[in-house]
């Protein structure tokens, strides 16, 4: 069969690219319905063509730290597709970061971006750069090696980068200031930029909010809502966040946030104000809201039961996995079924792991896959792309307008698809048909 081979290349060729062996095995088992029904795909090698990123840029970065130590990390580029439009996608630094990691979300980025409708082909970089504990000093100067060279390979209608886990505001203003001065342009070459100089609102709180609008929308459809409801949350930043926020405005009881070193549980509700300052004003960490707040259990990762994360281990009506990826294992998976969970929206990318997403496809729960809902993020990218070219500034109200109606969108278009394909609870199934059709159209289209 077509996708056996098709996998079976990619095992042989990337034994060691694990995350992005399970982003390409999950999509491609997805397709299978339409890949039998429609042979024009493997007539025109799509496949094939879609698992090979456009072009791949591995690059050293050399900065010195405060103490004047010369210190090198690795960077990346990986330009998937643009037969939707410009390359698109975050950079994230940290740690963690290889080539696996970054193939795996620029491959996932390709159909996310293709479910908002918007013009964006797909791409994602970064670096294992660890910006924890960095001076201001640090990330600038480490910011600036690192554009020193993707400077060569990003343009406005090239490819646009914006951010991702450890890339945020204060990192994209170096990263632009940096572009900026090297080829003297000031150009929508970024999004994620600060208001004052060519951001666009809605941005931060765009992905966290339109994962919430996405949850809605699955809930309504099954006559649901989140009002009144428990909700658990993983994550801290910016995802975390804003899902929190919105989960507020319609109702809903956010109870949990976390990082890497632990878990807070607060049965009244996280205390909104005090999770930003600590995160976003402070730079602190999970552990911080707990002693500040007397509600609060605070569970330290290490003391997580072994292969769970403590996040899912508190019951709940709805759960918004907003961290990072494969952070809920097939155990957190029955865990939150048999509390009752009736709602997993995946905020961050690919944080269920195969066997996890495969329990809640089987109890045919409301699961939005990361590829739909968290694609509020890129989408309100999208529209600061169109108010740069535009040389517009919309106002709030009618941003988050937009993204409601993309995500709503995204939502009808994922289901609409799974139930022609006679598995009408599968969003898995959807989404990754509806964003593969439209993008390998394009490519057949373009020809090769
Ligand atoms: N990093 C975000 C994502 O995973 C946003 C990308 C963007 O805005 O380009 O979709």
């Amino acid at each position: 069969m077509y996708i056996t081979k098709v996998l079976k290349y990619v095992e042989g060729l990337y034994p060691q690219q694990v995350e992005f062996r399970q982003a390409v095995a999950a999509m491609l088992h997805a397709l299978t319905p339409l890949l039998k029904k429609e042979p024009k795909y493997e007539k025109h090698a799509i496949l094939e063509r879609l698992i090979e990123p456009d072009r791949q840029v591995f690059f050293k970065v050399v900065w010195a730290d405060d103490q004047g130590k010369i210190q090198i990390n690795r960077g990346w580029r990986v330009q998937f597709n643009n037969a939707l439009g410009p390359y698109k996608g975050g950079l994230r630094f940290h740690p963690s970061v290889n080539v696996g990691i970054i193939k795996f979300l620029g491959f996932e980025q390709v159909f996310k971006n293709a479910l908002t409708t918007l013009n964006m082909g797909g791409a994602k970089g970064g670096s294992d750069f660890d910006p924890k504990g960095k001076s201001d000093a640090e990330i600038m100067c480490f910011c600036q090696a690192y554009m020193d060279e993707l400077y060569r390979h990003i343009g406005a209608l090239r490819d646009v980068p914006a951010g991702d886990i450890g890339v945020g505001a204060r990192e994209i203003g170096y990263l632009f200031g940096r572009y900026k001065k090297i080829v003297d342009s000031f150009e929508g070459v970024f999004t994620g930029k600060n208001l004052d100089w060519g951001g666009s609102l809605v941005r931060k709180e765009a992905t966290g909010y339109g994962a919430v609008y996405f949850a809605q929308e699955m809930l309504e459809a099954r006559k649901e809502g989140l009002e009144g409801k428990v909700c658990t949350i993983s994550g801290s930043g910016n995802v975390a966040i804003y899902t929190i926020e919105k989960l507020y405005q319609v109702g809903a009881i956010p109870v949990t946030a976390s990082d890497s070193d632990g878990m807070v549980y607060d049965k009244r509700g996280i205390d909104l104000e005090l999770l930003k300052k600590i995160k976003e004003v402070q730079g602190g960490r999970v552990e911080d809201y707990a002693k500040h707040k007397k509600s609060a259990i605070y569970t330290a990762a290490k003391d997580y039961a072994k292969g769970t994360n403590g996040v899912w281990s508190v019951p709940c009506f709805a759960a918004f996995p907003s961290a990072t990826q494969n952070e809920l294992s097939e155990a957190d998976a029955k865990t939150l079924l048999q509390n009752g969970c009736k709602c997993v929206t995946e905020g961050a990318n690919m944080p269920s792991s195969t066997q996890a997403m495969h329990v809640f496809l089987k109890a045919k729960i409301c699961y939005g896959p990361g590829k739909a809902a968290n694609a509020g993020g890129v989408a309100v990218s999208g529209l600061e792309m169109a108010q740069n070219a535009g040389m517009h500034a919309w106002d709030f109200e009618t941003i988050d307008q937009k993204l409601r109606a993309i995500m709503k969108d995204i939502f009808t278009s994922s289901a609409q698809t799974a139930t022609e394909f006679k598995d009408p609870t599968n969003l898995v199934l959807g989404a990754n048909i509806a964003g593969f059709r439209k993008v390998a159209q394009a490519m057949i289209d373009q020809g090769f």
